[in-house]
């Protein structure tokens, strides 16, 4: 008999969720909106150190409503981060702009500065300035937002931080979420907190803020009438779903400690196997939303190889994200890499998998998965 499944990053309650989702009920404040939204926003703001926030339906929708306040239309330009899931960038084209994408750093598997150089000088040389510049922090690490920035100052282009996989994760004592001039996060399913889906947009500037929230709510005039005058979108989050992610913001320290663990046990697992986990930058500290790693050049077993065979035993990994310039959607999107020819992101995305990682994960569990990993490794039968 094979054991319960065993889950890549599954929603992991804390018991409080209830408790806001029951004063909701009690009040009968199922909707609109509320005072579990108008709190969520408080409490993460106060969490991450920014002064304003907009709680949304997803963190896709984030991003949307960020590229729409830098104006960004049909023709114009996007840089975004290669490697990274494709909500980062769908958006761009709801917008009917154009994506560029940039390649991964090896340092932190984030995007390079090297090739967000190369991509400007090229803008710059071919007048294709970008209205906006998307920054991933990948599986819960920070970019390094000190080469980043002052490259994109520079040129004078807006940047829209992308923390949808690093809640609660640092860079230089500050969270992560706080460097661009908007930055967005996500409480899809499998993040690090989850609100069954949804996400927020932060900022310091209060008319950004403002005017994304007037978009979110259908662009609704002063009026009582419905008045409109300008297209809106049906983006704002449930008073129910915020008060689920009222009750895993006050959980979400322990489940970075419960993901460090993991990870931690993970790394002690595996010190003899030919492969290598994601760099942790001494910058900040991860939020180890996932524990990644990828397989040395030269051995003889697949990422792929491995999924199937912990498949078998009821546990479920997963290759790395792959990159958006490999997806059938983007193949003639310009990228721009680190090195000379070739690309950080396809290398990692050859030779990743990522972990069963989530905070609920019983040391029994992480056993189960470092062992028959292990066995799979040194039969390497394929
Ligand atoms: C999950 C994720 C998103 C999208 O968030 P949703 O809430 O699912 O819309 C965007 N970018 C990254 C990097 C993500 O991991």
């Amino acid at each position: 008999m094979t054991q319960e499944r065993i889950f890549l990053s599954p929603p992991h309650m804390s018991g409080n969720e209830m408790n806001y989702i029951k004063e909701a009920f009690d009040s009968n404040w199922i909707a609109p909106l509320g005072t579990n939204v108008d709190k969520f926003e408080e409490e993460l703001c106060e969490y991450v150190g920014i002064d304003h926030g907009l709680a949304l339906s997803s963190g896709t929708a984030g991003i949307h409503l960020a590229l729409k306040y830098f104006n960004v239309g049909p023709g114009d330009y996007v840089f975004c981060s290669d490697l990274t899931f494709a909500g980062s960038c769908n958006p761009i084209l709801y917008q009917y702009a154009q994506p560029v994408f940039i390649d991964s750093e090896p340092e932190t598997w984030n995007m390079s500065p090297i090739a967000l150089e190369k991509a400007f000088e090229w803008a710059k040389k071919e007048n294709k300035m970008p209205k906006a510049v998307i920054i991933v922090d990948l599986y819960g690490q920070s970019a390094d937002y000190d080469e980043l920035l002052p490259i994109c100052e520079r040129y004078g282009v807006p940047v829209i931080e992308d923390a949808a996989e690093a809640l609660g994760a640092t860079y230089k004592g500050k969270k992560c979420g706080t460097f661009g001039h908007i930055g967005i996060f996500s409480f899809n399913g499998n993040k690090i907190i989850t609100t069954s889906g949804g996400g927020m947009v932060v900022s310091n500037d209060a008319e950004a803020i403002k005017k994304m929230r007037f978009w979110a709510t259908q662009s609704r005039e002063a009026a009582k009438h419905y008045e409109h005058k300008e297209v809106g979108y049906n983006y704002r989050i449930s008073n129910i779903s915020a008060g689920i992610g009222r009750g895993q913001l006050q959980a979400l320290d322990g489940f970075i400690d419960n993901r460090k663990f993991i990870f931690d046990q993970y790394v002690d697992g595996f010190n003899e196997l030919p492969l290598r986990f994601m760099p942790i930058s001494d910058l900040g500290s991860p939020n180890y939303w996932l524990s990644v790693l990828t397989i040395n050049e030269g051995v003889d077993v697949t990422p792929e190889y491995i999924v199937n065979q912990l498949e078998m035993k009821n546990i479920e990994s997963r290759p790395l994200w792959k990159p958006m310039h490999l997806q059938p959607l983007f193949i003639d999107t310009p990228i721009f890499n680190h090195y000379e020819t070739k690309s950080v992101g396809s290398y990692l995305f050859q030779y990743g998998i990522c972990l069963p990682s989530g905070s609920s994960m019983t040391q029994d569990q992480q056993r189960l998965v470092i062992n028959t990993f292990s066995e799979v490794f040194e039969s390497d039968k394929r």
